[in-house]
């Protein structure tokens, strides 16, 4: 489906042509953050961890701090050892006030995706970035809305049984026909709304602000990608997410978007357990 949105206005830094900025929206994207020599060298120890590169589905590797589900915070008995192929490029990311310990590597197999989401606000410090390589890949952002911020209210296990199914909730009266035109609908406006920047291999994409608390971000799954008007099929793609775990008092959120950030979410959830709502 063709997008109708363009990005919002880029800016490239006049000191330094491989960064460019969405200022409005707090994204950076650094253009040959890594090396050539460095990609190769990520690939071949992601897979000599994780031999099932033929396999159609994303595979992840996690390292530093875990996220504890059941505790929703960092695990600190659970550290796995960061390998030197990331320790060797943090001195170099951008915000040195942010430096994560939270790193997650995964591998998209030709024609995968990740459903649109925003991680998590409370657990993780503002500056999330995320390391591209092997191929490159668009990612769509969107501002969030009435429909994401339904989605994550729902209980989590009619979320987990497809999150882009568009489930109602069991007290609807709408028929089955009716959910699936609203889904419809409700894709085709989620669509509209979209815009696309490509993330080319050994790229550094840093999300601040509005990218990072209030607009969702996705890979849509595709056999083939249009860059720079050529159709060209998707390849294997790797990304490395960094996160900084917050602790203690640090863990909330305060952001401008109530509707997609948990910390409101579990307050709603606590306030209606207590009968005040
Ligand atoms: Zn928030």
């Amino acid at each position: 489906m063709a997008l109708t949105r363009e990005p919002p206005a880029a800016t490239v830094d006049p000191s330094n042509p491989n960064i460019v900025r969405w200022e409005d929206i707090g994204l950076t994207l650094i253009h040959n953050f890594i090396t050539e020599e460095e990609e190769a060298a990520m690939i071949e120890a992601f897979h000599a961890q994780d031999p099932q590169k033929e396999g159609k589905r994303r595979i992840s590797q996690h390292f530093g701090y875990h996220f504890d589900y059941t505790t929703f915070g960092a695990s600190e008995t659970h550290l796995t050892p960061v390998p030197s192929y990331i320790t060797n490029f943090l001195p170099r990311l951008p915000i040195q006030t942010y430096l994560p310990d939270q790193f997650t590597v995964q591998y998209y197999p030709p024609g995968t995706g990740i459903p649109p989401h925003v991680d998590t606000h409370s657990m993780f410090d503002e500056a999330l970035y995320s390391l591209s390589f092997g191929s490159a890949v668009p990612m769509q952002f969107r501002m969030s809305g009435p429909n994401d911020a339904r989605k994550m209210r729902l209980p989590k296990r009619s979320v987990q049984r497809k999150s882009d199914e568009n489930t109602e909730p069991a007290s609807s009266p709408a028929t089955a026909e009716q959910t699936q035109a609203n889904a419809q609908a409700q894709d085709a406006e989620e669509q509209s709304a979209c815009w696309e920047i490509l993330l080319p291999p050994r790229s550094l994409l840093l999300m601040t602000g509005p990218s990072r608390y209030g607009y969702t971000h996705a890979i849509r799954p595709r056999k083939t990608d249009v860059i720079d008007g050529k159709t060209v099929p998707r390849q294997g793609r790797y990304s490395i997410t960094m996160r900084t775990v917050r602790r203690g008092d640090e863990i909330g959120c305060n952001c401008a978007y109530p509707g997609v950030c948990d910390a409101r979410i579990r307050e709603e959830m606590a306030a209606r357990r207590d009968g005040a709502i």
